[in-house]
């Protein structure tokens, strides 16, 4: 028979990771259960696989629809686990099915919030407050730069504060001509803020510029829930991982508190239970407020699956003749931008509230399988043989993209459910989802799309595509395209408007608590997975010392 552990985390992202990670360090036995198959960049990655290595040149498969060699096992659809959507809802749902999820192939783009984005509501009135501020969580992303290891410059800017940066990589050709532009238009344009190593850091080796950080670092030098954050966890010899393992439901006792969790052995079929002392969720925050309603846990407030947010975004690509057929020269660096644009406007001379940041790239990449699929689209000759080939080197690196990614504020029309009537392969309840965006959130894509199109042009370039219209949402993203959900257990100090404390504990189930962006009050202009980290390790380091205390 097992034994009772002290901790039972479901999920090994970003959020179970730093909890494995912290919680092993204090001492506590771990068991760590995982949907998906046990995974590791450094065995596994194809870093360093040319594409002419496979027939398929890296084209995508249906569980990697990034691309054959992108490192994320899972996608927009799990086979046998589907999701629904309410009739008139468009919503995308990424899932990552394996050690680590989908931190194996983020962007690692870690922006840290500012204290703005804790007390959105005190400054315009709309959405809420977090219970705590930035000052909280403070000592925690310091905490998490210095574990991880984060490049970037300090800028001393209000809502974008300063961290501790490793140095970042000099701007490519192409971003000298973005921050030119930048410059000319009025856009701030500084170094961008990545999980990447350009110094080596707690025994883990500096990136050597390959690029290819999607696919998994071989030399463990990017951000990665099993390279960095389990992989200690187990050599502290108190992690015992079960992956392979779906978790079907938070059991809880006669006296309310969660005894551990049952779950599906995938590999045999058969249902299971462990039985630990605290429950920690980590399964991103769609899927735990589904095991939290399926468990029918912690949620007398009602607000489980509600407060549902995705960043907005949308995207310009543009042609540069003054890149075309340039010399070629040395183009790498990391795998993602070494500059970005952080929110630069004051709210209150436009006419949305919340702002957006800038990921702008380009440059000449290892050609791989429908690489430059636009170049059809400007050079109308281009057609197959010698003539095909021409064109391609003449346009190889002459297109830039801006990517803008900003705030929404949670509305009532956006939330996930328990849809009655589907059940995944295993007979659990599966998640119904109901969204709309407002016209804030259009309006916000609107000005994207103007600012992307006036850096393109003066740059000297042209878009790629025509403005959309209004009735086209101004080319706003579905929701759930931008793989940023959060909100879904929302915390605060009030138990009837709040599924959690300011601790990420429920406020019905003490021994329960959540580290994955459910807990998150609102969504930032900033991508939301550095706050996971720090979050989760101001969490855990809660747990940690109410168990010392005996209050646990
Ligand atoms: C292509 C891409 C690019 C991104 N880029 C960025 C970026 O640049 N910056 C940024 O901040 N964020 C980015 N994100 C988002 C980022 O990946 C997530 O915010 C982060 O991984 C969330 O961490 P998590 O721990 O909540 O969930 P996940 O990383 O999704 O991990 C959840 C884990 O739980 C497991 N699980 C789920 N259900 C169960 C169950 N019932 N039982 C057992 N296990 C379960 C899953 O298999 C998975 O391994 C990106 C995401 C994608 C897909
Ligand atoms: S670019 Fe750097 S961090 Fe990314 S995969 Fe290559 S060596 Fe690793």
């Amino acid at each position: 028979m097992r034994p009772t552990y002290d901790v039972a985390i479901v999920g090994s992202g970003a959020g179970g990771g730093m909890a494995a990670y912290m919680l092993t360090k204090a001492g506590a036995n771990v068991v760590l259960l995982e949907a998906g198959p046990m995974w590791n960049a450094i065995a596994d990655g194809a870093m360093l696989t040319w594409p002419y290595d496979s027939p398929r040149r890296g084209a995508s498969t249906p569980t990697h629809p990034f691309g054959e060699f992108d490192a994320c096992i899972g996608g927009w659809s799990v086979d046998g686990e589907p999701y629904t959507t309410a009739p008139g809802t468009e919503f995308m749902w990424w899932r990552a099915r394996m050690l680590g999820g989908r931190t194996n192939h983020w962007g690692r783009i870690s922006l840290r919030w500012g204290p703005d984005d804790f007390r959105r509501k005190s400054i315009d009135g709309l959405g809420d407050d977090w219970p705590i501020t930035y000052d909280d969580m403070k000592p925690w992303y310091d905490e998490t730069d210095r574990l991880i290891g984060i490049f970037g410059s300090n800028e001393n800017l209000p809502n974008d504060p300063d961290g501790v940066f490793l140095p970042p990589p000099k701007p490519r050709c192409f971003e000298l001509l973005i921050k030119q532009a930048c410059d000319r238009t009025g856009v701030r344009c500084i170094p961008s803020r990545l999980s990447i190593l350009t110094k080596p850091v707690n025994g883990r080796a500096a990136c050597h510029y390959c690029g290819q950080c999607g696919r998994g670092c071989k030399t463990n030098s990017n951000f990665s829930s099993p390279g960095v954050l389990i992989e200690p966890a187990q050599r502290t010899g108190k992690l015992t991982l079960l992956t392979n393992a779906m978790v079907r439901e938070v059991t809880a006792g006669q006296n309310g508190l969660a005894t551990g969790v049952s779950y599906i052995d995938k590999s045999t079929g058969a249902d299971e239970h462990v039985r630990a002392r605290i429950v920690v969720l980590a399964a991103s925050a769609c899927e735990s407020a589904r095991l939290l309603l399926n468990s029918g846990l912690s949620n007398a407030s009602g607000v489980v699956g509600k407060y549902l947010t995705d960043t907005t975004g949308t995207d310009v690509s543009g042609y540069i003749p003054r890149l075309a057929d340039h010399i070629t020269h040395n183009e790498d660096g990391v795998g993602g931008m070494h500059v970005y644009m952080p929110w630069w406007v004051d709210n209150k001379t436009l006419d949305f509230p919340r702002g957006y940041h800038v990921e702008p790239s380009g440059g000449v990449h290892l050609p791989q399988y429908g690489f430059m699929g636009e170049v059809m689209r400007h050079v109308p000759h281009a057609a197959y043989g010698k003539a095909l080939k021409a064109d391609y080197r003449h346009m190889y690196g002459a297109t830039v993209s801006f990517s803008g990614r900003g705030e929404m504020i949670p509305n009532a029309d956006s939330y996930c459910e328990i849809d009655p009537h589907v059940v995944d392969r295993w007979g659990i309840p599966v998640l119904r989802f109901h969204w709309k965006w407002a016209d804030y959130e259009k309006k916000q894509v609107k000005h994207m799309q103007e600012t992307f199109r006036s850096l393109i042009d003066a740059m000297g370039g042209q878009p790629l595509s025509p403005m959309p219209t209004a009735q086209e949402g101004y080319g706003i993203a579905a929701g759930g395209e931008i793989i940023h959900e959060l909100g879904t257990t929302r915390m605060g100090r009030d138990p009837a408007t709040s599924a959690l404390n300011p601790w990420c504990q429920s406020h019905e189930v003490k021994n329960l608590f959540v580290v994955d962006g459910g807990p998150f009050v609102s969504q930032a202009d900033k991508n939301p997975t550095w706050t996971i980290l720090a979050l989760a390790m101001r969490t855990c380091n809660y747990i940690a010392n109410q168990q010392k205390a005996g209050a646990l």
